[in-house]
């Protein structure tokens, strides 16, 4: 079935897709039952409102049986049920196992209560390692990319745990053996199992030696079951020089929470902008897909924000959680053809709207 989806990418022609799709589901709902074809949708925020409903009918015209559960969170949410991420929607994206995450607002001043829910939901669902790939796409950005960042999702300075005196302000910075054993499993098995070469581990041991030491020598550790891979490691100040003058020399990078966040926009700026920078968040049976860029304040309410990064991110969550690699590819092709084509959200040049965007990705597929 997959090499049939793989040759209808290539053009052999409609009837094969309609057939295939009817008999993938089948051999999906047999193999994993009802769930493993649920989607929990949570538009969130600002552009989230516009880009995920989209995204989302582009992912129903591939997968017509899939069936989609709408949840709330985020500031609108926070401000309407005192809540930034209500268990109602905790429940839905435990019960569907995948989940289609927007974006979410912060106010620009800490408002009592209210903290950015992605971090507890990344958590609560166990979601250990954040994938974040940069490629060329047709017109956007530098020509020969395929960057993949690997970034633990759970600890490190996003424990938000600080402490002040009134004086001095003090951040936890925690990493512990687990969880860095457990990215770098994750960041060695994809390269792995990608084809990849090289893993690059980034940390500032020199620094923090017990904190990023111990993030490096557990990824070392890792990497001693890898041998078909090449590993080197590099400080993150020395990483984020080396993306900036030649991005094309990496391959996959392997960072602690922090710094795989800060360098990941780093490379989404080579790649074409936040318009079309996709994630996935992966754990133990349940994945996040979630496009890196924010609210986008400045254009919410527009209809033209770019649905790019949630059509790759969840062409990701097709390859990586539902192993469905031959939908993913055909998902990814259609996106890079409307593209090549000159259809084009504003961000990128052109002045698609997000639903003209998604359309012409409904004719391509
Ligand atoms: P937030 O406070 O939610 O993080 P922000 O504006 O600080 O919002 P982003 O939402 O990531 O951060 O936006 C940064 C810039 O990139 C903005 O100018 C925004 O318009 C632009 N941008 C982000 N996402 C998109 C998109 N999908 N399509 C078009 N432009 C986008």
């Amino acid at each position: 079935l997959d090499k049939l989806a793989a040759a209808s990418c290539q053009g052999v022609g409609q009837p094969v897709v309609a057939h295939l799709h009817a008999a993938r589901y089948v051999a999906l709902q047999q193999q994993h039952g009802e769930s493993a074809m649920k989607l929990c949708v949570i538009a969130g925020d600002g552009i989230g409102q516009e880009v995920v409903p989209q995204a989302v009918r582009v992912l129903q015209s591939l997968l017509p049986a899939l069936q989609t559960v709408t949840a709330d969170a985020g500031w609108a949410t926070f401000r309407e049920q005192g809540t930034a991420l209500p268990d109602a929607t905790l429940a839905a994206a435990r019960d569907c196992g995948a989940v289609l995450f927007g974006a979410v607002s912060s106010p620009a001043r800490a408002v009592a209560g209210y903290r950015s829910p992605i971090g507890q939901l990344r958590r609560q669902l166990g979601c250990h390692a954040n994938l974040r790939p940069t490629l060329s796409l047709p017109g956007c950005g530098l020509p020969g990319l395929d960057v993949l960042i690997v970034r633990e999702n759970t600890e490190d300075l996003y424990v938000g745990e600080e402490h002040s005196d009134g004086d001095t302000a003090t951040a936890v910075k925690r990493i512990s053996r687990t969880a860095s054993l457990r990215v770098a499993e994750s960041a060695f098995a994809l390269a792995a199992a990608g084809g990849r070469r090289r893993v690059t581990i980034v940390h500032k041991a020199n620094i923090m030696p017990l904190t990023d030491g111990l993030f490096r020598d557990c990824a070392r550790e890792v990497a001693t079951r890898y041998p078909q891979l090449q590993v080197d490691e590099m400080l993150v100040d020395t990483a984020a020089l080396k993306l900036a003058q030649a991005p094309q020399a990496f391959d996959v990078l392997l960072a602690p929470n922090l710094y795989g966040d800060i360098l990941s926009d780093l490379a989404a700026a080579f790649g074409g902008g936040l318009g079309v920078a996709a994630s996935l968040n992966l754990g133990q049976g349940v994945a996040i897909a979630e496009p890196v860029h924010g609210s986008a304040p400045d254009i919410a309410g527009q209809g033209v924000a770019n649905p790019v990064a949630s059509l790759l991110s969840l062409a990701m969550l097709l390859r990586h959680h539902w192993q469905l690699p031959a939908f993913a590819t055909q998902l990814e092709l259609a996106v890079q053809r409307t593209l090549a084509a000159g259809t084009r959200t504003p961000d990128l040049g052109g002045s698609a709207s997000t639903a003209a965007f998604c359309d012409a990705v409904m004719a391509a597929l």
